[in-house]
């Protein structure tokens, strides 16, 4: 008894998934991000199923906080620091890492009551221009933060890649020359407590180049490639969640007869449309266009007609055996996310990231 459409997330293919990037860089640690509810996957279960992990990366404080109190005992990183004052004591107590990506940030810390010292990463811009202090500055900003009694020992200088999923942009190559220039100033260099990190998935796949002491996966571990374009690396990933939901009703419509709300689509022969429960309540995309593959005993069908609230009606006419009840996958293993969403004019990062929770997750594995 329930309504069949559901989030099958698939732990050992997560353990397998990161277990590649470890592989790619047997030197780096690889902290998982589960920030957006561990893209849209569960972040309370995802850091359980990957215990081993040496730490994990969230946006905020309180999705921090959230793990901290269900139990999650590995230091957690802030991706973008404190967003008030307040925060550095409770992030000290915690053992939440802390980006510091501009001066009210690193003053917060520097004029902190916490009794704690806080870990610190220092973020560089080193071409993203979205967050970090400017290269020409690092080295002053790292020395205020060396000086401090507030500061741990370990000091992570980070950079995050704007272009990591292009391998033929240039963008990347010149984040990581800006980024050593930064990094190569005498008191940097002569300080074995300073440890970098730059890469995120795409990077970790594709640019061997980037490697350093921490790496920062998101996407890949959740079994998805961030290329647009196949890559030896990525194809090795296993999608982590399979949306799945069953048809509940089928019919025969006539040619030229019309299926669903304004009637966008009409039946060019005699055809058999299955009515599937899962609509954009459950996270799947309205713009789905006529065409958007939905996976049905094991066939890509398309979707034809208005993606409903709650229900998508599909094109099953070339199936030879279909009934009420037969699955049908949305995204998953054989029908990528990236896939639908190269349909829908998105990337499959929102897809997952925005899954509500009225989709059940059933864990397996
Ligand atoms: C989200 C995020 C990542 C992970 O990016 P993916 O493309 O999902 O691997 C890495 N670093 C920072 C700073 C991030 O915000």
């Amino acid at each position: 008894m329930s309504r069949p459409t559901v989030a099958i997330i698939n732990r050992q293919a997560l353990r397998d998934n990161l277990a590649l990037a470890d592989s790619l860089a047997p030197a780096s640690k690889s902290i998982p991000m589960v920030k957006a509810n561990a893209y849209g996957h569960g972040a309370l279960e995802v850091c359980k199923a990957l215990q081993n992990a040496p730490a994990f990366g969230v946006a905020c404080i309180e999705e921090a906080v959230a793990l901290r109190s269900a139990g999650i005992e590995q230091p957690i990183l802030l991706l973008e620091g404190t967003f008030s004052a307040d925060e550095v004591a409770v992030a000290a107590d915690h053992n939440f890492w802390l980006m510091v990506e501009n001066e009210p940030q690193k003053q917060a810390i520097l004029t902190s009551t916490a009794e704690k010292k806080v870990t610190v990463w220092l973020g560089i811009d080193t071409g993203m221009h979205r967050l970090g202090f400017q290269p020409e500055d690092i080295d002053q900003h790292y020395q205020q933060l060396r000086a401090s009694d507030k500061v741990a020992e370990t000091i992570v200088l980070a950079s995050h890649f704007a272009c990591a999923d292009d391998l033929q942009s240039t963008a990347t190559p010149e984040q990581i020359e800006c980024f050593d220039r930064c990094v190569t100033t005498d008191d940097i260099s002569a300080d074995d407590n300073v440890q970098f990190s730059l890469a995120n998935s795409a990077a970790i796949l594709g640019w061997p180049e980037s490697y350093r002491h921490w790496h920062r996966p998101g996407y890949m571990i959740y079994g998805n490639s961030p290329f647009s374009v196949a890559q030896n690396n990525a194809d090795q990933l296993t999608p982590v969640m399979t949306f799945q939901s069953a048809i509940i009703s089928l019919r025969q419509i006539n040619t030229g007869e019309s299926v669903g709300y304004t009637g966008n689509w009409t039946a060019q022969r005699s055809s058999t449309i299955a009515t599937v429960t899962v609509g954009y309540g459950d996270g799947y995309p309205r713009q789905a266009p006529n065409g958007t593959p939905v996976l049905i005993n094991g066939v890509r069908c398309p979707i034809v007609g208005r993606v409903s609230m709650d229900m998508i009606t599909v094109d099953v006419s070339e199936l030879s055996s279909v009934a009420i009840g037969d699955k049908a996958i949305l995204w998953g293993t054989d029908l990528p996310v990236n896939e639908v969403a190269d349909y829908c004019d998105t990337i499959g990062y929102e897809l997952l990231t925005r899954m509500p929770s009225r989709v059940p997750r059933k864990y397996i594995n």
